[in-house]
């Protein structure tokens, strides 16, 4: 048996290190790195800003636990808080964490309201929130679930973006509504502002609780800090994590005041969440986030890719992609053949991108990413594609 257990098969590509967008092998070979290891490395690698807060940190403390006070947690949290719709932010580590505590402070919050009985929550179909048993029984994806059963019998899934379905899917032992704005994993699909306004009064009118997954779609990924700013309403409750940490292991929970009124003393914990190293990235991540014109760039930059983007689509309509999908620069790439091929052919031109169901391929470069590389990016796509319709050769 293989000393690392092989969940998973990494290409025989070491690298060594990353500098903004780019990774680096051993003998110096260059990669534009368009995963950022799935949405994680927000700022690009090694980002000054995040190197320094980090070394800093690493020489002042690095873990007391939460049984004392951790200066960094009550200015991350103000700036959360201030920054969006939550009232309170619990610290995890992981975005499987971050979701599991919001399911709990779910069903906690209608236990408080006296109604124990609710304990359901409605998902949807190409979802994915994480792989503890909780999470994964969210989901009905085989790969998931297979062989670990008895799962939670807690999740009624529909098709994403029906409203009738989610309408009828709903009983007596619903307590809320569980999406991600954007689906990640699922394949880049866009919920629309009228699907989540629709949940939203739904959840208003039965006294369910709504709440969003943004692990993936969160922290600027789509062009505003939170995708749920693009919609209009705003969620109960919240889960982040990838980009927060800017490739440091972190999470958050948030939620309004609503439901952070029975997150009481002792409910709920954990020993590493919210450590003084994790706040001091997390602090610095948003310092570079919320500077003034971020967000715009990040719209400015993700419009001229999806505009490039369509062009290569249009000339490799016939036979090898399909459409260009996405939120700002959360794109997906639909392809017409087997979208691993096509994410194989374009690592040998050295560019990282990451599969997702329904065949397509992710590009979630990092939000600093320029026009410049937005181009290089573009242009390896073009120059794979013609290898793989035959006239490269
Ligand atoms: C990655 C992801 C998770 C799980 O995060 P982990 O840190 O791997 O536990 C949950 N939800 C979404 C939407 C994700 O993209």
């Amino acid at each position: 048996m293989p000393s690392i257990l092989p969940t998973y098969a990494p290409p025989d590509i070491d690298f060594v290190r990353g500098e903004g967008p780019y990774l680096m092998t051993e003998s110096g070979e260059r990669y534009l790195d368009f995963g950022a290891g799935i949405a994680v490395a927000s700022l690009g690698h090694c980002h000054p800003k995040l190197v320094e807060a980090l070394k800093k940190q690493a020489d002042t403390l690095w873990h007391t636990s939460n049984m004392f006070r951790i200066r960094g947690q009550k200015t991350l949290a103000d700036r959360l808080v201030e920054n969006s719709f939550a009232d309170g932010v619990f610290f995890t580590n992981s975005g499987a964490e971050a979701v599991e505590a919001g399911l709990k402070f779910a069903r906690r919050f209608q236990w408080g309201e006296g109604r124990p009985e609710r304990y359901r929550m409605i998902t949807f179909e190409g979802c994915f929130h994480g792989r503890t048993i909780a999470t994964i029984s969210t989901t009905g994806e085989e790969k998931l679930i297979k062989g670990f059963g008895p799962l939670l019998d807690a999740y009624d899934q529909v098709p994403f973006g029906d409203l009738e379905a989610v309408a009828a899917a709903i009983g007596h032992e619903t307590a809320g509504i569980l999406i991600e704005p954007v689906q990640g994993e699922g394949g880049i699909r866009v919920a629309s502002p009228e699907f989540l306004q629709g949940l939203r009064k739904i959840c208003d009118d039965l006294d369910l609780v709504l709440m969003f997954d943004e692990v993936q779609c969160g922290i600027g990924r789509t062009g505003k800090l939170f995708a749920y700013e693009w919609s209009g309403i705003t969620p109960d409750i919240m889960a982040i994590a990838k980009g927060i940490g800017g490739g440091f292991p972190m999470g958050a929970c948030l939620v309004n005041d609503k439901i952070g009124k029975y997150v009481t003393l002792g409910s709920h914990g954990t020993t590493f969440g919210g450590n003084p190293m994790a706040m001091a990235v997390g602090n610095a991540v948003l310092d570079v986030v919320l500077e003034d014109g971020f967000l715009n760039n990040i719209n400015e930059i993700s419009q001229y890719l999806h505009v490039k983007l369509n062009e290569v689509v249009n000339k490799y309509h016939n036979s090898l992609l399909e459409e260009v999908i996405g939120k700002g620069l959360m794109i997906g790439l639909r392809t017409k053949i087997d979208n691993k091929d096509v994410l194989m052919k374009l690592r040998d031109h050295k560019l990282i991108t990451v599969a997702a169901r329904s065949n397509v391929i992710r590009l979630l470069p990092p939000l600093i990413i320029t026009k410049e590389h937005a181009d290089e990016a573009v242009a390896k796509i073009d120059a794979a594609c013609a290898e793989l319709s035959g006239d490269g050769q």
